[in-house]
Order: C-alpha cells, then structure tokens, then sequence
C-alpha cells in the first residue's frame, strides 16, 4: 500500500549529510496535518488487533507517531535512546555502524513478559539500528515483537528486512 499522499509529501534531500546519501526527510509529513493522520489510520489498521501493550520509539523520529499510535491503541510509549539521556537503569545493546559501534538502551522497569510490544521508527536502511532495537527488546522477554517503519527503502540493494530474526513481524507504510 504505497500512500500516494505520503509519497507526495516526503522530501528528499541530496548529498546530505554527506555526499552520496539521498536523506529522506519525514519533516515535511510530520508537519502536515493530513500525513500524520493518515499514518496514525495506517499503522492502527495495521496493529489494531494484535493486543499491543508498549510501543518503543526509536530516537528521536521514532518518538512522534508512536505517541499518536499508542494513544489510539490505548498502549504505553517507552523511549530508545541514545546512552545517557535516561535517568534510571537501563538495559543497553550495542551494534556496529558502518564506522565504529553505536549503543542503545531503554529503562529496566519499562518492559515486562505479558507485554506485547510494537518497536516504531521513521526509516529502514539497513535495518542495523531496529535490528539491535529488537535484540534489546528480546532480553526482556516479551509475549511477542513487532517492527514498523514509516519508510522502507528498497531501491538501493540494502535489504534491511533480511537484518531481522524471522520471529519478528514487519511491517512498513511506503517503500521507496
Ligand atoms: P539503518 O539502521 O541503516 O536501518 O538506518 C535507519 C536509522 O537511520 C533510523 O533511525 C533512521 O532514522 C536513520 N536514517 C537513515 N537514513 C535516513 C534517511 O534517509 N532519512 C531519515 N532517517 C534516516
């Protein structure tokens, strides 16, 4: 289902942040009233039955419609994060980037094993971030995991679907 009206809004900026990167800039659809909206109506449809309890925002783009969906789902919202912006104790998980490794983590108590639990962000590349989101997620033991990305990019060989343990459930709104 490749929204038309998503596709028409999305912005792509050339050459940055450095040269070569085609950035897909999902301000231009977080600005629009009529974007949100429909990404909210899209994800629900997609989540609506499937008892989700949390729903993990990636930082930070990962944050906005996961507020919306999970007001509508009547689910909590924990937050990813990079290391050292969360007050309490956190569980981490670090993953390698093209240069160097990068670390993630959510707070300890934020997760339990009756949770059902939808990770949210606004773009899948390689899917190394999710990937180690999920991997995260997975040591708390959850009833069961799902991904969604607004944007998948599919045009440009890097099959971030094939990052994920089969075990995960993904789902994306426009691939580009
Ligand atoms: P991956 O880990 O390679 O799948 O990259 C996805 C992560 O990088 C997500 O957290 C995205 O927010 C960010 N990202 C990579 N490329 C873009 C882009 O073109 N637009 C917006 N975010 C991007």
């Amino acid at each position: 289902m490749n929204n038309k009206l998503l596709l028409d809004n999305l912005r792509c900026i050339p050459d940055w942040p450095k040269k070569g990167i085609n950035f897909r800039d999902v301000t231009t659809l977080f600005k629009n009233p009529e974007c949100i909206k429909t990404i909210t109506d899209e994800m629900c449809e997609i989540y609506k039955d499937k008892g989700i309890t949390k729903i993990v925002g990636i930082e930070s783009r990962g944050f906005v419609m996961s507020s919306a969906v999970a007001i509508r789902l009547g689910a909590g919202i924990v937050l990813c994060r990079k290391p050292g912006k969360l007050p309490c104790e956190t569980v981490q998980e670090s993953y390698k980037k093209e240069y160097g490794t990068d670390t993630i983590e959510i707070h300890k108590d934020s997760i339990n094993e009756d949770d059902v639990v939808l990770l949210h962000d606004d773009l899948l590349a390689t899917g190394g971030t999710m990937k180690a989101a999920c991997d995260l997620v997975k040591k708390f033991n959850p009833k069961k995991i799902y991904a969604n990305f607004i944007i998948e990019l599919v045009n440009e060989d890097l099959n971030g679907r094939a990052a994920f343990d089969k075990d995960i459930e993904i789902s994306t709104l426009i691939q580009v």
